[in-house]
């Protein structure tokens, strides 16, 4: 019998390079392998599975709804999309939700939402504002869209010309976004936390400082939440530390605990914009994507998560911190807040990363020479420790 990596090697695209592992099941804030042997995961299928693997209220819930309802499309309603999305305006304010399928689809409505606003600006005029001012180092998807986004040349090399009519500022420098502001320009996107970036925050002050320029210029404010969203620092949108109003998010990854959702929130007074038959998706908003979605929410409000966040990543940041001291020569710096943490390396991380997944710590390398640690929502303080543990064994090793 063939193994699954030499299928991958034989009929999978190459465009994620080889696996480095099969694995085969989960549970909770472990993984196990081929070999059943078990990791920690501490990358969450990249910050996907917020309350761990195959949790009991989210399988039920799951398994349930695949023997009532699978697909619907969105030309009639059910229940859990109404309810999501009551679920998110309640969490959000005022306003609407639209579900489509992940985090770049939901950054392309926040784009189109931008476009709309732009025509709106200008008396029904298409082409004339539209815009769009992102950070540098940012990541927003690999559609058009999200790639004109994003400027990097590891994903935009390859894919030119991009589409028209984005630029970008250096993140946490009002005067950089300031100076990009155009009478074309129509929005402003950020992550509040960088992801992909390499674990970059905006500062409360640079979000307020962004709002401001936004309402001076009449432009959007679109916030990604996609990875930094759902709980990861600790409150629901990592945005709330700042007490910003945004006027639309874009949420994906956490959102439905592993099953694919993107989502969009749209504040009330924009939210008329899409008018009926302007945007779509055929998938989007399905009862699966919306039970697994209810099922991860009711599991972070039940068991507390945020609070669980809130209280045991301090003391595990600290304690990270410690490893500057200890391995002066590997770690340069220790940053991020919440269950959303890099540790910045003063060398390349992916070795680093196949070592601690050795020693059975899952992580995953960002931009920056950066190891994220993005541990489940429900990884307690003795998780954490485990975690730590395994990262003081392997980089004294080195
Ligand atoms: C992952 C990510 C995306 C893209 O989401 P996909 O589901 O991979 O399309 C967009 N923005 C941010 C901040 C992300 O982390």
């Amino acid at each position: 019998m063939a193994t699954t990596t030499s299928l991958y090697e034989q009929y999978v695209l190459g465009n994620y390079g080889p696996p480095s592992c099969t694995l085969v099941r989960g549970e909770g804030v472990h993984v196990y392998d081929d070999s059943n042997r078990r990791l920690l995961d501490f990358g969450s299928g990249i910050a996907v599975t917020a309350i761990g693997h195959c949790h009991p209220h989210w399988v039920d819930a799951l398994q349930k709804q695949t023997a009532q309802l699978g697909h619907i499309s969105n030309l009639y309603a059910h229940e859990s999309q109404g309810r999501l999305a009551e679920k998110l305006v309640k969490i959000a304010g005022p306003g609407r939700a639209f579900f489509c399928n992940s985090g770049a689809e939901a950054n392309e409505a926040l784009l189109k939402l931008a476009r709309l606003h732009g025509r709106k600006l200008s008396d029904g005029q298409e082409g004339v504002r539209y815009k769009v001012i992102t950070a540098e180092n940012a990541f927003h998807g690999r559609t058009f869209g999200g790639m004109a986004a994003t400027p990097q040349e590891k994903i935009q090399g390859g894919f030119r010309p991009m589409l028209e009519g984005f630029s970008h500022g250096k993140l946490n420098d009002l005067n950089s976004f300031a100076s990009k502001i155009d009478a074309q320009t129509a929005a402003i996107m950020v992550e509040t936390i960088q992801g992909e970036g390499g674990i970059n925050s905006c500062t409360s002050e640079f979000l307020q400082g962004l709002r401001k320029l936004c309402d001076e210029h009449n432009l959007l404010l679109l916030i990604d939440e996609v990875q930094c969203g759902i709980g990861r620092t600790g409150q629901f949108f990592a945005y709330e530390e700042s007490g910003i109003k945004p006027d639309a998010i874009g949420m994906a990854k956490g959102l439905a605990g592993g099953f694919p959702i993107g989502a969009v929130w749209i504040a009330e007074e924009h939210a008329g914009l899409f008018t009926p038959g302007s945007h779509g998706t055929t998938f989007g908003g399905g009862p699966l994507a919306c039970t697994a979605a209810l099922a991860t929410l009711d599991v972070i409000e039940h068991e507390d998560l945020l609070s669980n966040v809130q209280q045991n990543s301090a003391p595990w940041i600290a304690r990270l911190q410690t490893l500057i001291r200890s391995y002066p020569n590997l770690v340069d710096e220790v940053r991020g807040r919440g269950y959303m943490v890099g540790l910045v390396l003063k060398t390349d991380p992916r070795p680093i990363v196949t070592l601690l997944r050795d020693a059975g710590l899952v992580t995953i390398p960002a931009g920056g020479n950066v190891i994220r640690l993005l541990p489940p929502l429900i990884a307690t303080e003795e998780d954490l420790q485990t975690a730590t543990d395994i990262l003081f064994k392997v980089l004294s090793g080195i």
